[in-house]
């Protein structure tokens, strides 16, 4: 039905103005032939007015009670009720037709496999789907409305919301799911709209199953390997002892030598894969303390001076005082790691720099060398095991392909982060973030 066209609005102003004009000049008419035209056309337009009033009041009582529908009405107000329906009818399409996008959505959202539950700005539940309703062990009906908080009683999953309400970007949380301990869910929130927030919830327990499977397979098989690896260096050792010593293996030397320098750099690598293997399965739960970091840089520093053939001139400049709230081996494992870097890819007589401060929003472990640097395309695929900018390099120069890697899982079990700054022909700098929460500082030193 459409809507009657302006023209056609004013065809019928029109004639209700003819209408009354015919009207008061008949009231005029008969009030002249009566002797009282001034009382007739009183009288005229009162009753017109009237009638007006009738359909007005009529027009007010339909709308304010929709259920009273009014009479037929004339002239302009008829065309007025029509109007009226045909605006009431569009609606009630409009109105169905919502509902069933409504309808269709919710149904969709119920099909999905990941769990939805729509947060209002003051963290309440406004609707949630059932896989949300089976993972989180919400209660529909029930739970609408309560806040979120009170229903995941995770100790992370409060710090969690406050942290995605405070600077709105999307957060990734993964706590066991309260309907059941052996399962994983992975939350993530969105914030949409003005304040609300849409938490989205996956059962990644398949995920972490494989992954531990994965796990335990590189450590096992590294376990294993390490026993004959053991009695191959043992061997090797003694007959690299006795080559040159003017017996039958005298013309073996060089083999030898080299196989005892591939053995020893194997062992190395099982050593960093299990230490790897160990520090993704242990979690935040680890035993921590405060750890005096410039005494353990110094340490580090001590020992690289000891093994650096290439005789670097080696910088501290480490804030005293300053502590980490931390584990002690794996703080150094990122220390020892980076400046072993600093060392290895860096030239002869060249400077590295150490530094260890406090800043306004945390403290930096900071590495300098003036080696070769890096270009920017390897720079994200640093820290993947076995990742090398040169595949071709030598592997005598002793590196194993998983410092990197042992650095970044060693920060994140201190909410730390990697950053690399380097330009190819001047040098590299490797930054360790920790957040402020972790700094312990000790006046006395
Ligand atoms: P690797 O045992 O080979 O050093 P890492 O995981 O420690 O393994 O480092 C990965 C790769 O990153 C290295 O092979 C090297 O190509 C590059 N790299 C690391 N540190 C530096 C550095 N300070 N300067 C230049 N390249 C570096």
């Amino acid at each position: 039905m459409m809507n009657a066209p302006a023209g056609e609005v004013r065809r019928i102003w029109g004639l209700a103005l003819v209408r009354l004009t015919l009207w008061m000049l008949a009231c005029g008419v008969a009030g002249y032939l009566l002797g009282q035209t001034a009382w007739a056309l009183l009288a005229g337009l009162s009753i017109y007015t009237a009638g007006h009033l009738l359909f007005a009041y009529q027009l007010h009582r339909w709308l304010a009670k929709p259920r009273i529908e009014p009479r037929e009405g004339v002239g302009v107000w008829q065309e007025i009720y029509t109007e009226l329906y045909r605006l009431k009818q569009r609606n009630r399409r409009r109105k169905r037709r919502l509902k069933d996008i409504v309808a269709e959505f919710q149904a969709s959202t119920e099909a999905l496999p990941d769990g939805a539950v729509v947060i209002d700005g003051r963290g309440r539940i406004v609707w949630f789907n059932q896989a949300a309703a089976v993972m989180l062990a919400l209660r529909a009906g029930q739970d609408n409305g309560q806040r979120i908080v009170n229903l995941l009683r995770h100790p992370r999953f409060a710090e969690f919301m406050a942290a995605a309400a405070v600077d709105g970007t999307m957060g990734e949380l993964e706590i066991p799911a309260p309907a059941n301990e052996e399962h994983t869910v992975l939350l993530r929130i969105v914030p949409y709209g003005d304040g609300q927030r849409l938490l989205v919830a996956r059962d990644v327990s398949d995920q972490k199953r494989l992954e531990s499977t994965r796990r335990d397979f590189v450590a096992n098989a590294s376990h294993e390997l390490r026993t004959p690896l053991t009695v191959l260096r043992g061997y090797l050792e003694i007959m690299h002892e006795e080559a040159g010593q003017g017996g039958a293996l005298d013309s073996w030397q060089r083999p030898i030598g080299e196989m005892s320098a591939q053995s020893q750099r194997m062992g190395r690598i099982i050593d960093s894969l299990l230490r790897l293997a160990r520090l993704e399965s242990e979690g935040l739960q680890q035993r921590q303390e405060s750890v005096d970091v410039p005494a353990m840089i110094q340490n580090v520093v001590d020992d690289l001076r000891r093994h650096d053939g290439r005789a670097h001139d080696i910088v501290v400049d480490a804030q005293a005082g300053l502590y980490l709230y931390g584990r002690a081996s794996e703080l150094e494992s990122i220390v020892s790691n980076l400046a072993a870097n600093a060392a290895r890819y860096s030239p002869a007589g060249t400077t590295i720099e150490i530094r260890w401060q406090a800043e306004a929003d945390g403290a930096v472990l900071a590495v300098t060398d003036y080696g070769p640097g890096i270009e920017a395309e390897h720079i994200p695929r640093l820290t993947e095991r076995f990742y090398r900018v040169d595949a071709g390099r030598k592997a005598s120069d002793g590196g194993t392909g998983l410092g990197l890697a042992i650095v970044k899982h060693s920060l994140e079990h201190h909410e730390g982060e990697l950053v690399v700054d380097s330009t190819p022909g001047r040098g590299s700098t490797f930054t360790a973030r920790f957040p402020y929460r972790r700094l312990i500082f000790d006046d006395a030193a």
